[in-house]
């Protein structure tokens, strides 16, 4: 497998730190609004990274934050007149919502900054005791100057950030490169008790002290998309090597911009669609069709005539199904066509090409609908088509209709239950609604909650 890691500029073989497991983290959102189709590419490359990693059959550990405490929280706060937390909250929810619709399987650890605050502070604490970040005004920074690897990941050294440093914006910061670790609050902020009075972290600490919680001071790939590369994780792995003297990941993958009339899909444009708004008008897998089209690290502009013509590929792969029998398309444990699987896996291993293995699949699609060819042949490449599509994250509506797995009796069971949460839910009683989820899930039921309600399958 080769994977490009930003940190060496090329392609490497990627070799996981333990074998057969794989540690791996990726940015989250910054709860402040509704995510849009950008973050949505970032979300779904990802998701398939990790797909995939489980097809092989690797122990897979995946951890997503969420950013709930950031500047943009509590501008956004006070903007709609509501207390920060609430602003987290409902955008946190909002998020898990979309990502559920956009058919992202959900992290094994989803961590929230505001959970692990004694942690950071412990972690801003140790640093500073350890020489690499000192107190001003209540404010922490951290001390680039004092890690000679500074600029490791992005090619950016400190010394270049003194060109066009005219002013230094902050004075009380001993270099411009040096970054917050902590901030002391402004009136009326939220506020956490610390050794330097009270204040919130930084983002880049946040990160990297949720990534440690769960994957340990070194793990194998650490995602987002390319504009996180300066600053955010040049100061993630700042900290952590001042901390450890070991990388915090082994690689860094980072997927290329939706752009919009060839600009960044961004908030602060305002050039963007929310992720909601769009599934509300194309199916989600037309949208991962759409994005897989194309490789990650490739910049994609956002196209209706393309959305349009993934739109029309999906319903021809579901056509293509129809040539075997539900039940057994489902089968699970059949041969595939070894070339296709083998050409598959071959596009995927060379760093997530998925153009080729989309490309697989429109070649299983047109043998499984030739007329001409013999029932048999055909009816292997749709079973090729349905297992390899699955572990790209297609045909998941398939499967969830085709289910005769569970009674009436049953069925009706979980509808009561899921009742349950939803009565839950409209009480804002979060803990009781992911116990109930949670508790499904360890019975094998997978539940997604979508505008249309709470949906459910049988875990694979
Ligand atoms: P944010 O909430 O802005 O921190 O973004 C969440 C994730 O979306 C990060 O991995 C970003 O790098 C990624 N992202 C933001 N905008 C885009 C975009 N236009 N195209 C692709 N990825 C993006
Ligand atoms: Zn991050």
């Amino acid at each position: 497998m080769k994977i490009y890691n930003t940190m060496s500029r090329q392609k490497e073989d990627f070799i996981p730190l333990e074998s057969g497991k794989i540690r791996m983290y990726a940015c989250g959102p910054t709860v402040y609004n509704y995510f849009h189709i950008g973050n949505a590419r970032a979300f779904l490359f990802f998701d398939v990274v990790r797909r995939y990693f489980l097809w092989c059959g690797y122990d897979v550990t995946y951890v997503q934050n969420i950013t709930d405490i950031d500047d943009k929280i509590i501008a956004q706060a006070n903007d709609e007149k509501l207390p920060f937390t609430a602003i987290a909250e409902k955008y946190s929810q909002a998020f898990l919502e979309d990502s559920s619709r956009l058919g992202v399987l959900p992290p094994d650890f989803q961590p929230r900054a505001t959970e692990v605050m004694a942690e950071i502070i412990a972690f801003i604490h140790e640093l500073e005791k350890k020489g690499y970040a000192y107190e001003a005004e209540g404010d922490v920074y951290f001390s680039t100057q004092a890690l000679e690897s500074y600029g490791s990941l992005s090619g950016k050294k400190v010394d270049e950030q003194m060109v066009g440093a005219r002013v230094l914006e902050n004075l009380n910061k001993r270099h411009p490169a040096d970054f917050t670790l902590w901030k002391a609050s402004k009136p009326g902020e939220p506020v956490w008790d610390s050794p330097w009075g009270k204040g919130r972290p930084g983002w880049h600490t946040e990160c990297v002290v949720m990534s440690r919680r769960y994957l340990g001071e070194t793990f194998d790939i650490h995602g987002g998309g390319i504009d996180l590369i300066f600053p955010h994780h040049e100061n993630e792995l700042a900290q952590a090597q001042a901390m450890t003297g070991k990388p915090l990941a082994n690689y860094w993958m980072h997927n290329g911009f939706l752009n919009i009339d060839g600009e960044k899909m961004s908030k602060s444009l305002k050039n963007f669609f929310t992720a909601r708004d769009i599934l509300d008008q194309y199916d989600a897998e037309v949208l991962r069709l759409f994005f897989l089209s194309k490789h990650y690290r490739s910049p994609i502009d956002f196209d209706r005539e393309l959305v349009e013509e993934a739109s029309r590929a999906l319903k021809n792969f579901y056509s293509a199904l129809k040539e075997m029998e539900p039940q057994k398309l489902m089968a699970e444990g059949l041969e595939l066509i070894p070339e296709a699987k083998q050409s598959f896996i071959q596009a995927l291993e060379d760093d997530f090409n998925t153009a080729k293995a989309i490309a697989i699949l429109f070649d299983l699609a047109s043998l499984a609908k030739k007329q001409d060819h013999n029932l048999e042949d055909r009816q292997w490449a749709a079973y090729t088509l349905f297992q390899l599509g699955k572990v790209l994250g297609f045909f998941a509506n398939y499967d969830k209709k085709q289910d005769s797995r569970l009674s009436g009796l049953s069925a009706g069971l979980v509808e009561l239950i899921l009742s349950y949460r939803k009565q839950a839910r409209e009480q804002k009683d979060w803990a009781h609604s992911d116990r109930i989820r949670d508790d499904l899930k360890a019975l094998g039921i997978e539940i997604k909650d979508t505008k249309d309600g709470c949906q459910w399958q049988i875990k694979e």
